[in-house]
């Protein structure tokens, strides 16, 4: 008898087989809930068309670029990731001199100091990503924006590239699609899994919690028809209510634990059970200590 338990976990790889129309012209390569396997857009204009997130590595990178040309046809194109993290942004090299690369300047920065260590970093995570990661080279956007906001014309359709600095990490992206009500999270928002608090202090402590919620808030004001989630299941605003909702009770519940003088690990010990136990059908459980551990850092 096989036991899935034990199964080495799957080499993440973006399946172009699993890419969904949402509306006319606009297209996901969904996750299948594969971890370490991002949502990947495909916006078309009449003109232009926008790649959001490459899928890691030089492999999935290039099943992405192939998806989007065979898709925009003759359009030239462009790549934006929603952040800089490895299933994100870490397939880049295969889209240079294909498409124009535009970044905030926050993700560009962000990139540059931490990229090789979160590549030496994914490769210690297993085999999987070890493989996946296989002849990855970081390269540098073509053009960065600065300031919180860009608009993109690709042709009778206008994508706005938003970002508020710190919060999942120091240069968030978001993409907009006024008309559509079309909404690209990124890691700001996963459906149906445990936010991803990258919390490996010291070599990366740059989480902002409370901006995050507050991001969420603005988001949610927006009234997105359509939540395209950085991982999981596409699905409306309620994505971003239950995140934001799931973050600001945990960090009050850690700063009341805090209050009675219990230590970081005391409070994961005592309190990760149970908000496991209240999401059943959430998966990563994992994240929940980082988060715990995160908010137990806040003075
Ligand atoms: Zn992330």
């Amino acid at each position: 008898m096989s036991d899935a338990s034990s199964a080495p976990p799957p080499v993440p790889m973006v399946d172009e087989t699993a890419i969904k129309e949402i509306a006319t012209g606009v297209f996901v390569i969904c996750d299948r809930r594969i971890p370490f396997v991002p949502n990947v857009g495909i916006i078309v204009g009449s003109h232009t068309a926008l790649i959001v997130d490459t899928g890691m590595g030089p492999t999935n990178g290039k099943t992405v670029l192939n998806a989007a040309k065979r898709i925009a046809g003759q359009r030239p194109l462009m790549l934006t990731v929603t952040h800089f993290h490895p299933e994100h942004g870490f397939g880049a090299q295969v889209f240079k001199g294909s498409a124009r690369i535009h970044y905030n300047r926050s993700q560009r920065d962000e990139l540059r100091a931490k990229g090789e260590g979160y590549l030496g970093m994914f490769r210690t995570f297993g085999p999987h990503l070890v493989a996946a990661l296989e002849g990855t080279k970081l390269v540098e956007p073509d053009d960065i924006y600065e300031g919180t906001s860009t608009s993109i014309d690709l042709g009778e359709r206008t994508v706005e590239l938003r970002t508020w600095g710190l919060a999942h990490t120091a240069g968030d992206q978001v993409v907009w699609l006024p008309q559509e009500r079309i909404l690209f999270t990124g890691d700001l928002a996963e459906e149906r899994m445990f936010p991803i608090f990258p919390w490996f202090p010291p070599s990366d402590a740059d989480i902002d919690g409370a901006r995050w919620a507050q991001v969420l808030t603005e988001l949610i004001s927006w009234k997105p028809a359509v939540v395209v989630p950085g991982h999981g299941d596409i699905g409306g605003a309620e994505i971003l209510v239950a995140v934001r909702d799931y973050m600001v009770d945990l960090g009050r519940r850690v700063a009341i634990e805090k209050q009675s003088g219990k230590e970081a690990d005391a409070i994961v010990a005592g309190l990760a059970a149970k908000v496991r136990a209240e999401h059943p059908d959430w998966s990563a459980p994992e994240w929940i200590d980082f988060a715990i551990k995160y908010y137990a850092s806040l003075s």
